[in-house]
């Protein structure tokens, strides 16, 4: 099949375009310069020879006519997956920043798609559990998340700080996606993943550590002994690794039965205790880390039961998802880190 992929350069852009390569779909993915193209090329250097792995040049995903070029090709695309969004906390201006990338760069993209390349018959989309979880509701042990929540934020809300700007723009982003589907008709239908936190590794030729991608930092920051005194908060404690977040926008294509529906991507609980205490166990070289001592970093009081509960269950039954393990993915992770110097 004939993909375009979207943020190339990203965390999870980049499993994806492995498993696209792997499974011989034909991609051309966008990337921000031609410094970034080229890392990706060098990394896929066969596939880019034989043709099936090409570039295009989309500098800033905020501006409407962002992808008017980049939907275009011979021969023409029949799947895109839309992953470029920020997802960092290092924010001025909430409007410039997060919401514009996220909801222009989701309506700008469908717009392109029907007016200039209709042999497109399927777009999936990288929402997230942030555009499901009610902040208001605090823990909700009696609720189940799952495709029917929608997080009620509002646009005041969103500018309250660059927490509560980054969920509403996943959320705003994903309404603008099925709103545009409803109203306008499209040739294509979509598909939107919905990961709480992701952790893996990386494969997306980081330089430092420094510029390690936002939902990665914890772990990293763990192994590096920041932890050492006090755990700090999980905030959100469901996760999903990676490699099954990339599948899933795979599979979101690949099956028919994926069409016009929503998928909660998850693995399982997670604190940020257990995170520290699988580096401790499988990587004993790294002397900083917390003890059994070190406060925070637990459950609530009441401890799992006192959560949220989540249903996975249309990922497995629709995806065909099978989720990897929080060790595995903590250890496949911090050894990834360590080839980039941790
Ligand atoms: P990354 O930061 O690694 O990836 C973000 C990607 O978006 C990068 O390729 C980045 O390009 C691109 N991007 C951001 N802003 C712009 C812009 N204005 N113009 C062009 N490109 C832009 O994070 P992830 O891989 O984690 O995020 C990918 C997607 O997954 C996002 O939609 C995010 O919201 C979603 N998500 C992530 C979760 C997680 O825990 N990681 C959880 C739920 C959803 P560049 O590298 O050049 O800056």
């Amino acid at each position: 099949t004939r993909v375009l992929l979207t943020g190339g350069s990203g965390f999870i852009a980049a499993h994806t375009l492995d498993i696209l390569l792997k499974r011989g779909h034909s991609v051309v993915t966008t990337v921000r310069t031609q410094a970034k193209a080229d890392k990706i090329k060098a990394a896929y250097k066969s596939f880019a020879d034989k043709g099936l792995l090409d570039f295009a040049i989309v500098p800033d995903i905020a501006q409407s006519d962002a992808f008017d070029q980049a939907v275009v090709s011979d021969p023409p695309f029949e799947v895109v997956l839309h992953t470029a969004s920020p997802f960092h906390f290092n924010v001025t201006n909430v409007q410039k920043d997060l919401l514009d990338p996220a909801i222009i760069g989701t309506t700008g993209i469908l717009k392109s798609i029907k007016e200039s390349a209709p042999s497109v018959k399927r777009v999936v989309i990288t929402s997230s559990f942030a555009a499901m979880f009610n902040a208001a509701k605090g823990l909700w042990p009696e609720h189940t998340y799952s495709e029917v929540d929608w997080n009620p934020i509002t646009m005041d809300q969103a500018e309250e700080n660059a927490m509560m700007g980054y969920r509403a723009s996943k959320t705003f982003a994903e309404k603008a996606a099925w709103d545009f589907v409803e109203k306008e008709k499209p040739n294509f239908t979509i598909s939107t993943i919905n990961p709480p936190m992701v952790f893996g590794p990386i494969i997306h030729n980081l330089d430092t550590l420094d510029n390690i991608n936002t939902s990665n930092q914890r772990l990293v920051w763990a192994a590096q002994g920041k932890f050492k005194d006090e755990i700090p908060p999980t905030g959100v404690y469901i996760w999903v690794d990676v490699r099954d977040v990339a599948e899933a926008h795979v599979n979101a294509f690949e099956k028919p039965d994926a069409a016009g529906k929503r998928f909660f991507t998850v693995a399982g609980y997670f604190t940020n205790r257990e995170l520290t205490k699988i580096i401790s166990k499988y990587f004993p070289q790294y002397k900083d880390l917390p003890s059994d001592s070190t406060p925070g970093g637990d459950y609530p009081e009441g401890g799992r039961n006192a959560v949220y509960k989540f249903s996975n269950k249309q990922s497995i039954d629709v995806l065909g998802l099978k989720y990897k393990t929080l060790e595995e993915c903590v250890v496949d992770s911090i050894k990834s880190f360590q080839a980039v110097g941790l």
